[in-house]
């Protein structure tokens, strides 16, 4: 079907598009999605921490996998994907599967997942109650730089995106994206008028120093768009601070999964708060003294229901005198750290995460990767902008050392560009000696 569409003419792909698009439309927005915005909007000033029992009892009801008794959720073990995959036959609910949507897995252990038909409504619900808070409206048209292939990678001649009249979504392929195209991107979405971009965050993130390469800033400002949002992968500062100057708007981040454990958004103060009515989210400390784990359990998916799933995130917690100014009573998180695989092994066993910190306030990397392929040692791949010079490169080395000491061994190389997964996205670090290691 995908290689029969790669080949088709542009107006086949168009009708292809909008009619997948109309199908889309009429599933993700009924009259069950519209009550529940309206209960998440509702409930989004005032909800607070507090487990909702009586939902949890309906999704478990009758499972092979759960013992329905427990009326505190600290009985029930905590779980992860490795365990749900072995357990699939007993946790999957079949006369309630109303479709499946694929997990892609960081660790190649991906996983098609059964979703009910409410599950498709709260989790359309969740996303629409944060961008209504941001002003986008189901009428507002959005710039969508998607993951999924649109166009053979040797297509040469634009366009490079399709305009889908049901989603209201001008489709663009991420894979276009380059030094020669850049500009016909900025014509497509100013052209259509479009106010609000969307796009994993090293997407707009190379899209943002293509602009600066090309001396395109000034197009890029005068799109005047009103709002960026990102999803999908970890927004690093560095890059939000990139995006927001060279398009002189805000970005948003919303962190959610597949799964649709645990959601968080940011609000109007530019602080993560939890949906605390969408699932119950619990943040697990770890070794790291302000890391918590990210573990949720869904309220709204019979069909496979998950109870406290560990989600592999991580994330930091402010200090608990915090408030936020946007006055809501839920709770709030610092920063979204990403997957906890995320860390480097020293020879005497520790393990280092958060490694972005290496790379704050070097302005001149454009993009970074971190290859671990033994203990001790990794490759870190640098994509330098024009203005990185030597003393950027003794900086960088100066921070690994702090970081992993100086008997880690480490190489600096300069690719053109850094390789991303099937997914489309930008793996920040590969450990390939964790599996290993962690038997
Ligand atoms: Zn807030």
């Amino acid at each position: 079907m995908k290689r029969y569409f790669l080949k088709a003419p542009f107006f086949i792909k168009f009708i292809v598009v909008n009619s997948y698009g109309f199908i889309l439309r009429q599933k993700r927005y009924n009259k069950q999605f519209y009550q529940y915005l309206d209960q998440y909007k509702r409930n989004d000033k005032t909800e607070v921490f507090s487990f909702d029992f009586k939902a949890l009892k309906k999704q478990i009801k009758e499972n092979k996998f759960y013992v329905e008794n427990d009326k505190t959720i600290e009985k029930y073990p905590i779980i992860n994907k490795q365990i749900i995959k072995e357990h699939y036959d007993e946790i999957i609910n079949k006369k309630e599967v109303h479709g499946y949507l694929h997990t892609s897995g960081t660790t190649g252990s991906g996983l098609k997942y059964p979703i009910s038909k409410e599950f498709i409504n709260h989790q359309w619900a969740i996303f629409w109650k944060f961008r209504n808070l941001h002003g986008i409206t189901l009428d507002t048209w959005c710039a969508n730089i998607i993951s999924q292939t649109l166009f053979s990678v040797e297509q040469n001649r634009p366009p490079y995106w399709i305009k889908s009249y049901p989603t209201r979504q001008l489709l663009l392929s991420q894979y276009h994206i380059r030094k020669d195209t850049v500009k016909l991107y900025l014509d497509a979405i100013h052209k259509n008028r479009i106010i609000w971009l969307h796009a994993f965050p090293s997407v707009l993130n190379l899209l943002a120093n293509l602009i600066k390469d090309a001396g395109l800033l000034s197009e890029a400002k005068a799109l005047h768009l009103k709002i960026i949002t990102t999803s999908s992968e970890k927004l690093f500062d560095h890059q939000k601070k990139n995006i927001e100057d060279v398009f002189d708007c805000k970005v948003r981040e919303f962190y959610g999964q597949v799964e649709g454990v645990a959601n968080m958004f940011e609000c109007e103060k530019g602080t993560l708060h939890i949906d605390e009515s969408y699932s119950y989210v619990e943040l697990v400390p770890t070794d790291n003294i302000d890391e918590c784990k990210i573990v949720g359990t869904s309220y709204h998916n019979k069909s496979f229901p998950l109870v406290r799933y560990d989600t592999g995130d991580t994330c930091i917690l402010y200090p608990n005198e915090f408030t936020c100014k946007c006055g809501r009573k839920s709770r709030v998180v610092k920063e979204i750290l990403g997957r906890d695989d995320d860390y480097l092994l020293l020879t005497n066993g520790t393990k280092i995460g958060r490694i972005s910190s290496i790379f704050k306030s070097l302005w001149a990397v454009k993009e970074a990767q971190i290859i671990q392929d033994k203990v001790g040692s990794a490759e870190f791949r640098i994509v330098k902008d024009a203005t990185y010079s030597y003393q950027d490169e003794e900086k960088l080395k100066e921070q690994i050392k702090e970081r992993l000491g100086n008997d880690f061994e480490f190489e600096i190389i300069y690719p053109d560009h850094i390789e991303r997964t099937k997914s489309g996205k930008l793996k920040f670090v590969i450990n390939k000696v964790n599996k290993n290691n962690d038997k």
